[in-house]
């Protein structure tokens, strides 16, 4: 090897010894006598130091070094005058002897530093040199760890790693394919798995019992903030099972995870219904880091004359502890943040219970405090908080009120990135009416069972609303990291199921007949689960973005810039596959 050490291994207890070092240079310090290099590579910083006095031609060629440049150095390992504390090595620096520049190096269009000075686009473009910095190095080796942990867990509970086609069939339900001509079938496409869920399911039919693989997945969907077309999944199945099984095993798998990557015991996680996360929440994957739950205030604000309230389906509250003291200033900017076209709220009520025990509205006109005190002991306030209300059609104020409590979660900083609340919702309805469409889709996908008391109800198309899913996911402060089901494994139920969702006997058998027909030859009841990788290691990097816990990313608009793909391809190509130009 070109090397005897790392950049971040010698410590005191190597001085006197002769090395071999590689790596970067990060830094170069001339100071007339003595020269100073900060040597990186994966693992740290070393300072290689060469002297004027004792060998000036060597200096004068330290001097030459730019950034980042490649270079190799021997020396002796000798005591630092002036430590460094901050770096593990700061105690020793190199007397180099001997320097070899490996290969030079343009200067790089942005600094490499934990700040840099690089703009995303720039950063994106040169996306090795980003991977340079020790952040984002860091993030892809905490992924590594995430990757280890999961395998070792699931390895020990004799799942099997099985890897399963990238090259699969385009299916119409779910998010929208990326789809793959195919030269030697002129006018056909494969399709990229959005996930390998029904592959899964055959595992099981095979008898594998236990199946698990880290994998890529492929959506073709307008990509929202912080979304990208491919990604990763930890997915899983098991066999023989029901969903406190499925759930026992995860809540296991999440909890080794938290263990092993950052030393946090999660506990029990609860489990919420669904109908419970909107009712108190307005959102199926509540931030349980902190309380300020929804208080529906109907029964208390109607028939005083306020025709908002009056009209309003729905009136309801939040709690916020200790904000009695926002500014005017800053209850208008809570008005105009529910206001947003996003949001969607018409205006923003509020009540101050003040900490001398008045209470101040900004509807006194029709609440005078005794009224105001009802709402109080309502939402169980205390002088000091701040009472919150939205009022209109049920679904709407609450999606807006659950933006608000979040935002007032951020603001009293209730939304700690190291504090961890993790819960099951469960419960889901199997089937949500698209009103575009005008027909039910299933809510998490067709495969998954309904509560076996419900299945009567898929033969009564004004009960669709009502039938419960046999699924669940898993949040993470207000993140949906895992989501799955107990799956459907009698034929006759999956078709009647692809009936439920418009699909005709034939277009289900050309489509799912596969999974049908492995139906009939014994397939045992299953069930599994899926989470998403990226966003779970962004989780444990305290990030907000998955970004820099993937490599090579993609930009907002499903771009790799560095590479510059998507990108034209040549005619003669798209003849091969039979594509004709637009
Ligand atoms: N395949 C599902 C998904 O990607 C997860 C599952 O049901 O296991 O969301």
């Amino acid at each position: 090897m070109l090397r005897s050490h790392t950049c971040g291994e010698l410590r005191l207890a190597d001085a006197g010894k002769e090395v071999n070092l590689c790596g970067w240079v990060q830094t170069s310090r001339d100071f007339g006598g003595m020269t100073f290099i900060d040597l990186r590579d994966r693992y740290g910083i070393t300072q290689l130091a060469f002297n004027m006095a004792t060998n000036a031609t060597l200096c004068e060629q330290a001097r030459t070094l730019g950034r980042e440049f490649v270079v190799r150095v021997k020396g002796a390992v000798r005591e630092r005058e002036n430590k460094n504390p901050k770096i593990p090595t700061g105690d020793v620096e190199i007397i180099v002897t001997d320097l070899t520049v490996l290969n030079t190096a343009k200067t790089p269009p942005f600094t490499i530093e934990d700040e840099t000075d690089g703009g995303d686009d720039l950063r994106m473009k040169y996306r090795y040199l980003d991977l340079r910095r020790n952040p984002v190095r860091d993030s892809l080796i905490l992924r590594h760890e995430v990757a280890q942990a999961t395998r070792q867990y699931l390895s020990n509970q004799q799942f099997i790693e099985v890897e399963t086609p990238v090259l699969i069939k385009s299916t119409p339900e779910g998010a929208r394919d990326f789809l793959v001509p195919s030269r030697m079938n002129p006018g056909q496409f494969y399709a990229l798995p959005q996930s390998p869920q029904t592959f899964k399911q055959l595992l099981m039919v095979a008898g594998f019992d236990r199946y698990f693989q880290i994998v890529k997945c492929f959506r073709d969907e307008d990509l929202r903030a912080d979304r990208q077309p491919e990604f990763t999944q930890i997915d899983c199945e098991m066999s023989f099972v029901e969903r406190a099984d499925i759930l026992n095993m995860f809540e296991g798998l999440v909890r080794h995870l938290f263990q092993t990557v950052k030393g946090v015991d999660i506990g029990t996680l609860p489990h919420m219904s669904y109908a419970d996360a909107m009712k108190y929440y307005g959102n199926d994957k509540p931030d349980t880091r902190f309380e300020m739950r929804f208080v529906e205030l109907n029964d208390v604000v109607k028939n005083k004359g306020f025709k908002v309230f009056d009209d309003a389906e729905l009136v309801v509250s939040i709690c916020a502890k200790g904000a009695a003291s926002f500014t005017r200033k800053q209850l208008d900017e809570l008005t105009e943040f529910v206001k947003r076209p996003q949001i969607g709220a018409s205006g923003l009520v509020y009540v101050r219970y003040n900490e001398d025990g008045t209470l101040k509205s900004s509807v006194d006109k029709f609440y005078n405090e005794e009224e105001l005190k009802k709402w109080a002991v309502a939402c169980d306030a205390q002088p000091g908080d701040l009472i919150l209300v939205l009022a209109g059609n049920a679904n709407k104020t609450r999606k807006a009120m659950s933006e608000l409590r979040l935002e007032m979660g951020s603001q009293l900083g209730l939304r700690d990135k190291n504090k961890f609340s993790c819960l099951w919702v469960i419960d889901f309805p199997l089937l949500e009416f698209n009103e575009d469409a005008n027909r039910w889709f299933a809510m998490h996908h067709p495969f998954t069972a309904p509560w076996p008391e419900d299945i009567a109800k898929l033969d009564n198309p004004d009960a669709y609303g009502d039938i419960r899913a046999n699924a669940y996911d898993m949040v993470i402060n207000g993140v949906e990291v895992g989501g799955g089901s107990i799956r459907i494994f009698d034929k006759d139920l999956q078709a009647k199921m692809f009936g439920v969702l418009g699909f005709s006997p034939e277009e289900a058998q050309e489509q799912f007949g596969f999974l049908m027909n492995a139906f009939e030859f014994g397939a045992p009841p299953h069930g599994g689960i899926a989470f998403g990788f990226d966003r779970l290691c962004s989780l444990f990097g305290g990030a907000d973005s998955i970004r820099d816990f993937i490599a090579f990313p993609k930009n907002n608009s499903g771009r790799d810039v560095m590479i510059d793909t998507p990108s034209v391809i040549d005619e003669l190509q798209l003849k091969e596959l039979s594509i004709k130009t637009l």
